[in-house]
């Protein structure tokens, strides 16, 4: 990959005074002898704890960034153990490329750390840029390999909104990503590769989704505004830019409770939603606050849309346990004419805030 030998050295059981001098040093025989153990057991390969690789010199400085992959060889299925086949792999590297390509979008930092035999001097396989700072919502989990356990730590910002569904889903992949990883270290035949390769790609997708979505109401988030309005700029394709907000919102959570709110935001982006026209793009731009990308830029056929999703909203309720919620909204929107980001998104602003000071439930356009 990329030039980069990912198997090294190998070594040799049985541990002779002949296979020693062929290969010039040996790390830990106590570790491998727990290891022989192991693969006695189990048959199956086992995982070393970090070590440092050889290429890297013999200074005991330098940072310790491979692992080791014992294969064993038995004889058939007796339990005649022939040999082992000691594999060397750049753990970072895998790590980095892997692991960092499949939740590089996601706001979750990780931490993979070694409990293993001898891990103790430097425990820590893998971890986020950035992660020691996060200080939100904490979550270990245990991974468990034939002769050692890794545990994984997962923070995410507390400013982020979206904790629940996203974080769950997105920690399942990230531990569905690390045991791919080990099969794939473990592995190693080509064919396997490229399986778990497009294995992993289709959880990569799984998280894009995530990434670009709004867990809540499922419709995009503030992220995919960002992008897709830059991009609607860049395009120089006549649109409009409609913000709304729900009206007195704080109320309805105060006297119904957060489960309520929550429930007549769905409803309410269900229906926009269904109202929207083909192409336009329906946002969350977080609270009760979303947008609405259009490519309706004629002022009156822009005015009846937005009057039509407002009456459509103020003449709905929903069901939520046994009580009748509704709520009004005010709309504000801009034609972009040759606007840049910040001046069309200011513009819009401007017009729901208009919408809010006439006495809500309203409909404001620039021009
Ligand atoms: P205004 O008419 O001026 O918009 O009044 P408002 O009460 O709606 O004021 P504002 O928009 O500032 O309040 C938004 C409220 O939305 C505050 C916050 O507690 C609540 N909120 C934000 N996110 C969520 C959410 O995901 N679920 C629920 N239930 N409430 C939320
Ligand atoms: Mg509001």
């Amino acid at each position: 990959l990329d030039g980069e030998p990912a198997f090294i050295a190998s070594d040799l059981y049985p541990n002779t005074q002949a296979n020693d001098n062929v290969l010039g040093f040996y790390s830990s025989r106590e570790r491998f002898k727990l290891v022989l153990d192991n693969i006695r057991q189990t048959r199956k390969a086992n995982i070393s704890d970090k070590v440092r690789l050889l290429q890297d010199g013999l200074d005991q400085d330098t940072p310790k960034t491979g692992m080791l992959v014992y294969h064993p060889v038995f004889e058939g299925e007796s339990d005649n153990l022939l040999g082992v086949v000691i594999g060397v792999v750049r753990t970072t590297y895998y790590f980095e490329n892997l692991l960092a390509s499949a939740v590089g979008d996601m706001d979750v930092y990780i931490r993979v750390t070694d409990t293993g035999f001898e891990a103790e001097d430097s425990p820590i396989l893998f971890e986020t840029e950035g992660y020691e700072a996060v200080s939100g919502h904490h979550i270990t989990k245990t991974i468990e390999l034939t002769n050692r356990d890794w545990k994984v730590d997962y923070k995410i910002d507390s400013c982020i909104s979206f904790y629940g569904y996203l974080v769950l889903t997105g920690i399942v992949l990230v531990g569905t990503t690390i045991s791919l990883l080990l099969a794939y270290i473990v592995n190693m035949q080509i064919r396997e590769k490229e399986r778990l390769y497009q294995m992993l790609d289709k959880r990569t997708e799984e998280l894009r989704f995530l990434a670009n979505h709004d867990s809540l109401t499922e419709v995009y988030n503030r992220r995919a505004f960002n992008k897709m309005l830059d991009k609607a700029i860049q395009r120089n394709k006549p649109f409009s830019l409609i913000g709304f907000d729900v009206d007195k919102f704080k109320g309805i959570n105060d006297q119904f409770g957060h489960p309520a709110g929550d429930a007549l935001l769905i409803h309410v982006i269900k229906l926009i939603s269904v109202s929207l026209k083909e192409g336009d793009n329906l946002f969350r731009i977080g609270g009760d606050e979303f947008c609405i990308i259009s490519s309706i830029t004629n002022h009156e056929a822009l005015d009846r849309y937005l009057q039509c999703i407002l009456s459509t909203v103020s003449h709905s309720h929903c069901e939520h346990k046994g009580r009748q919620l509704s709520c009004t909204l005010s709309i504000g929107a801009a034609i972009r004419a040759n606007e840049n980001t910040e001046e069309i998104l200011q513009k819009t602003d401007s017009m729901l805030y208009q919408s809010k000071s006439n006495g809500r439930n309203r409909v404001t356009i620039a021009g």
